[in-house]
């Protein structure tokens, strides 16, 4: 004889939006050294990412596009370096790196402070959820891996 089984346990109420506290769930980020460097309001493997080198991208001012992700990055600034990228075009680069290890972890366009410009961008692989542990995606491009979650089309 089948079991029967009883529906009104289920129950998934669209009035459960996310609430203020939610979305202050901050994660941390490492460097390889262990050093801590980023404690961020968004898992960044959930961000946009960059085109032009697969940087992450954070954006850290408001705009028409979105609001600033709550971020905090503790990194030295070094001096800007020029880049050129593929057609031609020459880019700014200050750079940020760990201030233990020395190992660039990210840049913005813009001079210091921290946030100066409309984004930061952190390389691909730069940085771990688990203290001591190599990022998963250090070694990204040999591998295509496509599944975002909570992809933006905005
Ligand atoms: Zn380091």
């Amino acid at each position: 004889m089948p079991k029967i089984v009883s529906r009104s346990a289920v129950s998934s109420s669209t009035e459960a939006k996310p609430t203020k506290s939610s979305a202050a769930a901050l994660r941390v980020y490492y460097c390889i050294c262990g050093e801590f460097i980023l404690v961020i309001d968004k898992s960044i493997a959930s961000l946009p990412r960059r085109r032009t080198d697969d940087s992450i991208i954070v954006r850290a001012q408001d705009s028409d596009a979105g609001k600033a992700r709550v971020f905090k990055l503790n990194a030295v600034m070094s001096e800007p370096i020029l880049l050129e990228r593929p057609g031609g075009q020459h880019e700014r680069l200050f750079r940020f790196s760990c201030p233990r290890c020395t190992l660039p972890i990210g840049y913005q366009s813009t001079p210091p402070p921290v946030k100066s410009g409309p984004f930061v961008y952190i390389f691909a692989g730069a940085l771990s959820q688990v203290q001591g542990q190599v990022p998963t995606d250090a070694f990204d491009g040999e591998v295509e891996d496509e599944q975002m979650q909570g992809q933006q089309t905005n």
